[in-house]
């Protein structure tokens, strides 16, 4: 499994407009879905490809198309934040979801709902965009690994050390592509500095 930091100026960009607290729901969305993007280019760059060969209007050109199935899977309700950017670059893109609600006592994740299609041989992008503890991450591949998914990458916007490691322990094989690793936790397992609650910023629910 590998852990890439995406660096790219616009994406640090974005990523200091998500983290101030000023930054209302209407543009929180907007930069949450851009920023996706660029996690979503750099996540499937190592997708299989076959070679064509297409007609310019002044000769033969080789190229690629896609080979490989695309499947993403948000984490309700943080990661619906991130599915737009997937559907823009891959129409084709089949979308499952996992539900999973987070004690607020002991952090730890429960699973209230799951709809996957089917996943063997799919590049499979899990969309979580506060990688925390890492329990829910954790359990929504377990999810997926018991679908069948075995080459799944996750996209989270901000990353905790504990939640990487935790991941990696229980997960090995998945890799991650994220915008930052953040310091640590605090008391209540919200990611420092972080940006405070995704989904509540997306939505508006604060
Ligand atoms: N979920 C969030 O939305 N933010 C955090 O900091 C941690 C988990």
């Amino acid at each position: 499994m590998g852990v890439q930091v995406v660096s790219h100026p616009l994406a640090s960009s974005m990523l200091a407009d998500l983290r101030d607290q000023n930054t209302p729901p209407p543009l929180f969305r907007l930069l949450a879905k851009r920023l996706a993007l660029v996690l979503c280019l750099e996540a499937t760059k190592d997708m299989l490809t076959m070679s064509v060969e297409v007609e310019t209007p002044l000769a033969r050109a080789p190229g690629a198309r896609l080979a490989q199935p695309l499947v993403a899977v948000p984490v309700l309700r943080a990661g619906l934040g991130m599915l737009d950017a997937v559907t823009e670059l891959f129409p084709e893109v089949t979308v499952g979801y996992v539900g999973l609600e987070r004690d607020h006592a002991t952090f730890e994740p429960s699973l209230y709902y799951s709809k996957l299609p089917p996943l063997e041989g799919r590049f499979v992008l899990l969309l979580d965009p506060m990688l925390a503890t890492g329990a829910s991450a954790a359990a929504a591949c377990g999810e997926l690994e018991r679908a069948g998914g075995s080459q799944i990458t996750l996209l989270s916007v901000v990353s905790a050390p504990e939640g990487i490691a935790r991941l990696q322990d229980l997960h090995p094989e998945i890799n991650i592509v994220t915008a930052s690793i953040d310091d640590g936790l605090d008391e209540h397992a919200y990611i420092v500095p972080g940006l405070g609650d995704f989904g509540d910023r997306l939505f508006g629910t604060l």
